[in-house]
């Protein structure tokens, strides 16, 4: 895997944060109630490099992902793709949507069903400027790309004539289609036959390595995260909770969450400890004050119940957002840890 590089991210969030306002009926009066879904997330996405985004149902990665592909709209925080700010609340322009592409979890849903994969591919070319001459060349080109091999073979398939995992790589040829420089893969593999899903993780690796593309691998398989990424960052509830390079945070977990993530993870020489520990997980409780944490957590203090952490740095481009690291040596950090380009690493022109 690379190492990151720093100039230029091709994109970055600063301090995105989404709220959503609902209503919850009372006896006499229907009350509001602010959910938050996703708060103060910083975080680099680089050419040549996977973040992945790991958390549970509810954590907010979906939400951070489309906020990234400019389809919600932040509550507040900035985006900057390529060195340019992005006005958050003006409309989506189709260069943007060109440069970030999101791929969905679920690649029958995504992929019209009633028409051939052809169309598929050919519709974003045609609303992106491509011209009726070369658009099926390029549609081919895009399906040789995902190592759908030969494209005349799946071209005029209609969706349902594929397998999943052949679906899912047809959802991220329609991706790459419009050449973006970015990519945000939303659970790519959760819907797939666990046969397939190495398949597709290879294919975001070489995506990643031999294009530079910058992808965002969002997932609530931390396992699936150790072996893809680059970088990896931990939500819950809203917040990053713990972010780390390499694979520092899945072989050294310092966050209570993570290592509950971790603890989740199924042990094949022990066929009891999946149904047990996800117990553990249907316990989704979370503080409104203090850490949000605090409610499922072990170690709580009383601190925790007040006072939000900040991220304390536990060891090199590694921190964590818990009160247990108070007496760490280094200071307490901001936002995400500084990156570094990698010696002669060319740049994508
Ligand atoms: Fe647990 Fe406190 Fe750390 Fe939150 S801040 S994870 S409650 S120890």
């Amino acid at each position: 895997m690379s190492e990151p590089t720093l100039f230029p991210a091709q994109l970055s969030a600063r301090h995105l944060t989404r709220h959503f306002t609902t209503r919850v009926p009372g006896r006499f009066l229907t009350a509001k109630r602010v959910v938050r879904a996703v708060e103060d997330v910083s975080l680099d996405l680089f050419e040549g490099h996977v973040t992945a985004v790991v958390g549970e149902s509810g954590s907010g990665k979906s939400v951070l992902a489309r906020m990234l592909a400019r389809i919600v709209t932040p509550t507040s925080g900035e985006l900057v793709l390529e060195g340019t700010p992005i006005p958050v609340r003006s409309k989506r322009t189709l260069d943007y949507a060109a440069k970030v592409q999101l791929v969905l979890q679920d690649p029958y849903a995504s992929i019209n069903p009633v028409h051939r994969i052809r169309h598929s591919l050919e519709r974003p070319l045609l609303i992106h400027g491509a011209n009726n001459g070369e658009v099926e060349t390029l549609a081919k080109a895009a399906l040789s790309r995902v190592s759908l091999d030969p494209p005349e073979r799946f071209v005029d398939r209609y969706p349902h004539e594929l397998s999943g995992g052949q679906l899912q790589r047809v959802s991220i040829a329609r991706a790459l289609c419009v050449k973006p420089d970015v990519l945000l893969a939303d659970e790519p593999i959760s819907m797939l036959d666990v046969s397939v899903r190495l398949g597709i993780l290879n294919l975001l690796r070489g995506l990643c390595d031999d294009e530079r593309l910058a992808i965002l691998y969002i997932t609530h398989d931390i396992a699936s995260a150790r072996y893809i990424a680059d970088e990896t960052i931990v939500m819950y509830a809203g917040q990053i909770v713990e972010r780390s390079r390499g694979t520092a945070l899945v072989d050294d977990p310092t966050h209570p969450y993570t290592q509950l993530l971790i603890s989740s993870v199924p042990d094949p020489s022990d066929p009891t400890s999946q149904d047990s520990r996800r117990i553990e997980h249907a316990t989704f409780e979370v503080a409104q004050v203090g850490c949000r944490f605090a409610p499922r957590c072990p170690f709580a203090m009383d601190v925790c119940r007040t006072d939000d952490p900040p991220n304390f740095m536990v060891g090199e481009g590694h921190t964590s957002h818990c009160w247990l690291h108070a007496s760490e040596p280094e200071a307490a950090v901001e936002v995400a840890p500084p990156t570094r380009r990698r010696e002669g690493e060319p740049t994508k022109t």
